[in-house]
């Protein structure tokens, strides 16, 4: 899986800027066994480099989209990151081998304390589930070094802008229902402000607007 994602690298190149995975990045996908986060009847296909159904309607990324996005973060060993739409927990755990700590959101409660449980029975003691809405971000813990939202929201929302840190960056897959979505990059500014670069078009489910 790790080579046929590397492939893909190559392929994308000249958008992404990134020729191939980061050494810390190639680390993180051998290590995370993406069968063990997938239900049994996915367990089968976790290897192929395909988004997978993880019940509610909902679906866990192709690796080579997980790794991207951890890439485009630039992570070190310290970065505190929030994960927006914990899903499975395969996002989540891949991030959790690069950064310190790790807070991650789920709308949806049954899939949140399923990852919960599969990410603490891993040993991921650096990993906070919370069940919520990550439209709102996670106030409490900001500022975070990275954010990275793995459904499309039609416009980058202000709230997940406001909880990065000076130089930090975000990955969100932009794009309203019916419009190509763009996975971007923002890197906020020492003066508040951000910065948007649309890295490559993709399909992700919608972020569900939350109720407040
Ligand atoms: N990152 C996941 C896959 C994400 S699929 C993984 O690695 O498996 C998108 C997830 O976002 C779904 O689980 C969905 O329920 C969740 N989601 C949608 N809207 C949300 C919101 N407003 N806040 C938090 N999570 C949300």
């Amino acid at each position: 899986m790790v080579a046929e994602v590397e492939a893909m690298y190559a392929e994308t190149r000249s958008e992404t800027g990134l020729a191939a995975m980061s050494p810390a990045v190639r680390a993180a996908m051998g290590k995370v066994e993406r069968h063990r986060l997938v239900a049994l009847e996915q367990r089968g296909a976790a290897y192929r480099n395909h988004p997978l159904p993880i019940g509610n309607g909902q679906t866990i990324s192709q690796p080579y989209i997980v790794a991207l996005s951890t890439d485009l973060l630039g992570l070190t060993s310290s970065s505190v990151v929030l994960d927006v739409g914990t899903g499975s927990g395969y996002q989540a755990a891949v991030l959790a081998e690069i950064a310190s700590r790790v807070f991650s959101i789920e709308i949806i409660p049954s899939l949140g304390e399923e990852a919960r449980k599969r990410l603490e029975g891993l040993g991921y003691g650096n990993i906070e589930v919370r069940i919520g809405d990550g439209y709102q971000g996670w106030p409490e813990k900001a500022p975070f070094d990275a954010i990275v939202v793995t459904a499309a929201a039609p416009r980058v929302p202000p709230a997940l802008v406001a909880q990065l840190k000076p130089g930090g960056r975000m990955v969100i897959p932009v794009g309203g229902e019916g419009e190509v979505q763009h996975l971007t990059l923002i890197t906020k500014r020492a003066d508040g402000g951000h910065d948007e670069k649309r890295v490559l078009p993709v399909r992700f489910v919608p972020l569900v607007p939350g109720k407040n």
